[in-house]
């Protein structure tokens, strides 16, 4: 189903004069980050997309219809990664920001950080183990769940307080956000070791660092026998792969922080 989906929307992808020149105008325009309506580069990328084959599920439509992405869009920034215009869609569909506060509920370092809502179980029990320090952002799930933009000054100021320190995102969602180390590629370091063998998952918001996560998870001593990279937890997860969101232990599914030794 993927393969012929990518191949259709491939086909579709035709570099016309106008095309190019609608990328090419790009640094001009005024709208930060626009969808150009390019025939949808980044359609086979989207879950919601794949999993329905409905055009209006996918980051054309959801240009579209801001409320109906609001409601159905995963979320996930897969389709952000393959946009040559670096188009943020998942943040557009709420005018409401999202305003970051980092609370320090233990000082220590390294630093565990959490995002409110999210991970803060996982984190306190790992910080407990570690003795390590324990913090929460608040307001940042509402980017990766209502679709709201970053209130800009409150993302630098939590950025800038954590410059500097031996800090940890335990989610995927304050990795993207916060440029922060995302904690299981530093498992080993912290002599934390994983006991699964089955297929992993690569979150959707960090597919870039695919080869470290993976390289990090094998270090820690995962057996990893396949890697999923087309299922979204948010849209339609697969039940029998090891996640490495936080958030798939809140739905029942297997989340890499239920299997540390
Ligand atoms: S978001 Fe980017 S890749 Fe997707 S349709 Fe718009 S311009 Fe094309
Ligand atoms: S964020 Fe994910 S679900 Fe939403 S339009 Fe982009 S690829 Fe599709």
């Amino acid at each position: 189903m993927i393969a012929l989906v990518s191949l259709t929307v491939l086909k579709a992808v035709k570099l016309t004069p106008k095309l190019v020149a609608r990328f090419a105008l790009l640094p001009l325009r005024k709208v930060r980050n626009p969808c150009l309506y390019c025939p949808g580069i980044c359609l086979a990328s989207c879950p919601t997309f794949l999993d329905s084959g409905n055009m209006m599920l996918s980051p054309l439509g959801y240009s579209r219809h801001l409320e109906l992405g609001k409601e159905k869009c995963a979320k996930c920034w897969r389709c952000v990664q393959e946009c040559p215009a670096r188009h943020q869609l998942p943040e557009t569909y709420s005018r409401e920001k999202a305003r970051l506060e980092l609370r320090v509920l233990r000082e220590g370092s390294p630093l565990l950080v959490a995002v409110e809502g999210l991970d803060e179980s996982y984190a306190s029990s790992l910080s407990s183990r570690l003795g390590a320090g324990l913090a929460v952002v608040k307001a940042l799930d509402q980017r990766y769940t209502e679709g709201r933009p970053l209130e800009g000054s409150s993302a630098r100021a939590v950025v800038k307080a954590l410059s500097g320190r031996e800090a940890y995102s335990v989610s995927p969602e304050a990795a993207h956000a916060l440029g922060l180390r995302f904690l299981p590629t530093a498992f080993t370091t912290l002599g934390l070791k994983v006991k699964y063998e089955g297929v992993v998952h690569i979150p959707c918001l960090l597919r870039s660092a695919e080869p470290e996560i993976l390289n990090a998870l094998r270090a820690a001593g995962a057996m990893i026998t396949g890697v999923d990279r087309d299922s979204c937890l948010k849209a339609k997860p697969r039940l029998d792969a090891l996640y490495l969101c936080p958030r798939a232990g809140k739905l029942g599914l297997k989340s890499v922080y239920d299997f540390l030794q």
